[in-house]
């Protein structure tokens, strides 16, 4: 029941943080404050109302469209708002009430901010991942089983893709991953630790490869279309954060011949 209660809370707080990661992924690229003004409707810049502004429940109650205009609202807003709380009943789910749970539900509200904004605009913002770096080495620190694990990750993560990025023009012969991609590893990195820092890479690497090929094949892109590796690697962080332990034990039954 106490489990159930705290799941639940979770989820409603991630639900309400989720509402203002909208804010963040649509203002971000453009360089506006996030506190002023308060929230608008996207298309038309009427201040919304307070009662309108319920996570995901105002959405399914103005049947997706905006009170004033009747234009539709994109998806996206109550998808983002889910998102979130899904990550942070999940994360409590796993870790319980506890300082690794709040480390990684600030990590995961920070790449879903990325992955948006990555797909909306091919940029991943420095304004989300420096001020991450921080805040992973300074939590990950103290919360870490080893205290050096949170700087080790970071450089790893970020010396890893700086590698991959200077090393992949000689190989396929044209440019591979941007200098945001690098920031986002070693923040990721900051937040994770060094171990589950590889472990995103090779998922995100693999997740990303298994959709491009999907996509190529269904011929939604071509092989000369840039596919954003941030939701990827994310997506990566993701799966590592709630079960790398699980992975890695797995893993190493295989190794070991357990199966
Ligand atoms: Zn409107």
């Amino acid at each position: 029941m106490t489990v159930a209660w705290q799941v639940g809370s979770a989820a409603l707080f991630g639900a309400v943080i989720g509402s203002f990661l909208n804010v963040c992924i649509y203002r971000l690229p453009q360089r506006e404050s996030l506190v002023r003004p308060g929230s608008q409707w996207p298309q038309c810049g009427v201040p919304i109302r307070w009662y309108d502004n319920i996570p995901v429940l105002s959405f399914l109650w103005l049947f997706g469209k905006c009170r004033r205009c009747r234009r539709a609202i994109p998806w996206r807003y109550p998808l983002v708002e889910l998102l979130n709380a899904l990550g942070y009943g999940w994360i409590v789910w796993r870790f319980g009430v506890s300082p690794v749970a709040l480390m990684y539900a600030t990590l995961w509200s920070a790449l879903l901010v990325v992955s948006f904004i990555d797909l909306d605009h091919m940029i991943v913002p420095d304004r989300i991942t420096v001020p991450g770096m921080a805040i992973g080495l300074a939590a990950g620190t103290f919360v870490l089983p080893q205290w050096w694990d949170s700087i080790a990750g970071l450089l790893i993560g970020g010396g890893l893709l700086y590698f991959i990025a200077w090393v992949s023009p000689l190989v396929f012969g044209k440019e591979g991953m941007g200098g945001g991609d690098i920031k986002l590893l070693a923040m990721i990195g900051a937040f994770l630790g060094w171990r589950p820092v590889l472990m995103t890479v090779l998922l995100g690497g693999i997740i990303g490869a298994c959709m491009g090929l999907l996509l190529i094949a269904s011929r939604k892109i071509t092989r000369q279309d840039y596919l954003p590796f941030g939701p990827f690697l994310s997506l990566g962080a993701a799966v590592v954060m709630l079960y790398g332990q699980e992975i890695l034990d797995w893993y190493g039954n295989l190794l070991a011949g357990g199966g």
